[in-house]
């Protein structure tokens, strides 16, 4: 196992009802801006349920910013950022998913990033995001009420920020942005499309193979711990399908999704976040769901690095998906590619998509998606460092196939 550091300050507040303990959770006097995204949040009642839990007597100041898109738009959250300053803001609350959490946690980093009139300058908070935040020192404090399970963004310190008019989808991390404590109420997931719930499944499931799909540490707990998340979301992943009113399912769906990616499982181990890079591309230019663009890559990706991830696809095979081989019946490439089929199986079980084709798209948008990632700088990625353009390249031809 390589050294690391643990930490993760976010409290966490889970189960039916518990948006009630926002009363305690925000500062009794704070100057509070809910942000929300396209209108879920009004819709289901819940943006209600957390004005009164805030209500105390009128102490606390409550305002609130709508309309923050699924994968973020920059220009949006620069005005969410500009009623931070014009109302003195002390508290953002976001009430959503990722979307509206990885957005929040942007304002919050960059709305004292100010031009002389006061407004927050575009072109530092570009610069910012360009840098991955790593030059921003201070940044107002945050809270999240989840709504969908999917990006662990409840309980990490990253986010991912789209700007269209530079086709830019880009991630970034500071450890201000950790949310003070986020709200999980799995009943607020029954009010999701079906789309949206397998969204959040395959998020998860990626987050986890990211983590775990490089090579051996000898990393046991996190790789044991790797092993059954994968497994819990294939079950509940195919259960909530078949029982979506299911609030068991929902429940271990939700903590799932939040385990895979608030730090646990990657510290001490390589991780590969080539899949999401390339699929930040995919939505980019192609405006395809985050977590559909991962599916697609994943398994091409997987076919690409047979060679390099060799050992962990023999133990993902064996620990996930209880292929035995003891005998020595199949030779290491059947056994992973079975393991591959599976995962693609499951994929599909959720209606996901496996390929471009899947998603409408050909070859021709290959080149495309290699010139953004070049101006990206994204040219070595890999637990090798090694996934340069042509690798990227290659699984994407593999996924055109
Ligand atoms: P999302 O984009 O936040 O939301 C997807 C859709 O679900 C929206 O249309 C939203 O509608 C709707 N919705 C949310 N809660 C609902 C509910 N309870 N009932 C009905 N509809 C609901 O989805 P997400 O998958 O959580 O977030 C995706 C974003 O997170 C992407 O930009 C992705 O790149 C990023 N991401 C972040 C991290 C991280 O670590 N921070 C990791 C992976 C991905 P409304 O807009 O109307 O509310
Ligand atoms: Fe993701």
């Amino acid at each position: 196992m390589n050294n690391f550091q643990y930490y993760n300050p976010v409290r966490i507040v889970f189960g039916e009802g518990q948006i009630k303990q926002l009363a305690d959770l925000v500062p009794a006097k704070a100057r509070v801006l809910i942000t929300y995204g396209g209108g879920s949040a009004k819709r289901t009642g819940t943006l209600d349920e957390v004005k009164t839990a805030l209500d105390n007597g009128g102490e606390r100041q409550i305002f609130e910013f709508g309309g923050i898109e699924p994968n973020p738009e920059f220009t949006t959250l620069l005005k969410a950022a500009d009623m931070v300053n014009e109302q003195n803001i002390d508290f953002i609350l976001a009430v959503g998913g990722g979307s509206v959490i990885d957005g929040s946690k942007f304002v919050a980093l960059v709305s004292h990033l100010k031009e002389e009139d006061g407004t927050v300058s575009r072109e530092q908070a570009w610069d910012a995001l360009t840098s991955y935040t790593k030059n921003i020192d201070s940044a107002v404090d945050l809270g999240a009420v989840l709504t969908i399970p999917a990006t662990g963004s409840e309980m990490n310190s990253g986010g991912v920020i789209n700007y269209s008019e530079r086709q830019a989808k880009l991630p970034f991390g500071n450890p201000l942005a950790y949310p003070k404590f986020s709200i999980l109420d799995p009943t607020k997931t029954l009010t999701l499309p079906e789309r949206q719930v397998m969204n959040g499944v395959a998020d998860a499931f990626v987050h986890v193979m990211e983590q775990y799909l490089t090579y051996p540490v000898n990393a046991k707990v996190q790789d044991a711990f790797a092993e059954s998340l994968l497994k819990i979301l294939i079950t509940e992943g195919k259960a909530v399908k078949e029982n979506p009113e299911d609030l068991e399912v929902r429940k271990n769906i939700m903590w799932t999704a939040t385990m895979a990616l608030n730090g646990l499982i990657g510290t001490g181990v390589p991780q590969d976040w080539t899949t999401h890079i390339i699929g930040h591309e995919l939505t980019s230019l192609h405006s395809i769901d985050h977590a559909r663009t991962l599916t697609i890559v994943l398994p091409s990706l997987m076919r690409e690095l047979k060679d390099s991830k060799k050992d962990k696809l023999l133990q993902y095979a064996r620990n996930v998906w209880n292929i035995n081989n003891d005998d020595k019946q199949l030779s290491d490439d059947d056994v992973i590619e079975t393991a591959i089929a599976y995962t693609e199986d499951f994929f599909k079980a959720l209606d996901l998509p496996i390929n471009l084709a899947d998603a409408d798209l050909d070859e021709s948008a290959i080149e495309p998606i290699i010139k953004q990632l070049k101006a990206h700088g994204m040219t070595t990625l890999g637990e090798h460092k090694a996934n340069d353009l042509e690798v990227s390249r290659r699984i994407l031809q593999r996924a055109a196939q």
